[in-house]
């Protein structure tokens, strides 16, 4: 039997469509976008149910792909995609959720970076080996054993990592502690279903999660990680820079009126809900049309970036002849004073408006891909996020507390650098 797709505008006639799925009049539904498929949720579960009856239904979107609708992934996706495009109002706070959304449904885009150990390189088919090798180390590390030793047993068995390197504490650990190898995404500490298949059980992943985020805890070793330092919160009140300082209880920003830092030390903000929301608005930021705008701003200043190097290197060639012209006697002190002045001062302008122009590098590789980004931000390190961050954003102004009102995301006004 051949595959015979119809091309739909669900809505009046959906009914006609879903009959004709069950009684395999058609077994494919082709439709322009995914909103098509749904003008209500209810339409979609069921084409959902009715997929899981008939067996096999294909679904092709000209816009969003096909949804392969027999997967828990594909469904999920089909969902979020769906909750996306019912959502017509325009308020930016509805459009931030949007983006927190189809950031979560860009699980099926996810590509760049390091292949991720127990998939293929599409990085959503399970590769069979690996897997029994992940399967292997939770069951052990679950079961007690030490990173440490699994590690050197995966290595003198000459198991590598996706990168073809030997093991180590931190690399198992990654692997076990990621959402990923239980077909999950996590983002802004929340799980999504993933569209690549699980290795281990959800249930399972959070077990190791909980003994290996334990175990780091009470080594008293790991850092505490601020990712909002060095002038990026400044203080409403007084536009001092805030400095991190945790209480026993919570990660905190703070005012503080300590000698050298001299700010008013009346403002304080809770760290995690902070921090995540900055995440996102730089993500939402790395993906919106301002942006784009702001790289052929950037390429501008990529230019003058250019010719100001240009510029210093050829004032200091002449102010260096002069310099040898000196001391050969060819002319006088005063002569080559009045001669070199002048260039030391271009010099030292030039060195100042080449600190202003701001680096974009850290975020290259990200323009237009937030969703690569956000896939990666959770294994990036603390100074790359800071860079990236930093490259976005020039500071964020907090302002003071309404009390009673819990994480209050209008204290917080960014300035963007793009
Ligand atoms: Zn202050």
């Amino acid at each position: 039997m051949g595959t015979v797709l119809v091309e739909v505008e669900l809505g009046s006639d959906t009914r006609t469509v879903l009959d004709d799925i069950k009684n395999r009049v058609i077994d494919g539904v082709l439709v322009w976008h995914p909103d098509r498929l749904q003008r209500h949720p209810r339409e979609l579960e069921e084409l959902i149910a009715l997929v899981e009856d008939v067996g096999s239904v294909q679904i092709e979107t000209v816009t969003a792909g096909d949804f392969d609708m027999s997967t828990s992934a594909g469904r999920s996706i089909a969902r979020i995609v769906g909750a996306i495009a019912r959502k017509d109002s325009d308020d930016s706070s509805s459009r931030l959720k949007r983006k927190h959304a189809e950031l979560a449904a860009a699980g099926k885009l996810a590509g760049g970076g390091v292949r991720p150990f127990g998939y293929e390189p599409d990085r959503l088919t399970v590769n069979p080996t690996e897997a029994a090798v992940v399967r292997e180390m939770a069951t052990r590390v679950e079961g007690g054993d030490s990173l440490r030793s699994v590690a050197a047993d995966l290595n003198s068995r000459g198991i590598r990592t996706s990168k073809g390197n030997d093991w180590n504490t931190t690399g198992l650990k990654k692997v076990l502690m990621s959402a990923r190898i239980s077909g999950r995404r996590e983002y802004g500490g929340e799980f999504f279903d993933a569209v690549w298949a699980g290795i281990i059980t959800p249930e399972q992943s959070e077990r190791l999660r909980r003994k290996l985020g334990s175990r780091t805890r009470s080594s008293g070793r790991a850092p505490r990680r601020y990712l909002l330092t060095g002038g990026l919160l400044r203080c409403g009140r007084c536009d001092t820079p805030m400095v991190s300082r945790p209480t026993p209880k919570r990660r905190r920003y703070v005012c503080s009126a300590d000698p050298g830092n001299g700010g008013c030390g009346r403002m304080s903000a809770v760290a995690d809900p902070l921090e995540a929301l900055i995440v996102e608005l730089v993500l939402y930021r790395l993906d919106s049309p301002e942006l784009a705008t702001a790289i052929t701003d950037s390429q501008a200043q990529q230019t003058e970036l250019a010719q100001l190097h240009d510029e210093v290197a050829a004032d200091q060639a002449m102010r260096d002849e002069l310099a040898t012209d000196y001391a050969n006697r060819r002319f006088s002190r005063s002569e080559w004073m009045a001669a070199r002045d002048p260039i030391q001062e271009r010099i030292d302008q030039s060195r100042r408006r080449l600190s202003r122009l701001s680096p974009t590098s850290a975020i290259d590789e990200y323009e237009g891909h937030a969703d690569l980004l956000a896939n990666a931000w959770v294994d990036l390190s603390l100074s790359r996020q800071h860079a990236i961050v930093r490259a976005v954003i020039d500071h964020v102004m907090v302002q003071p507390a309404t009390l009673g009102r819990g994480f209050d995301r209008e204290r917080f006004k960014p300035v963007f650098r793009l």
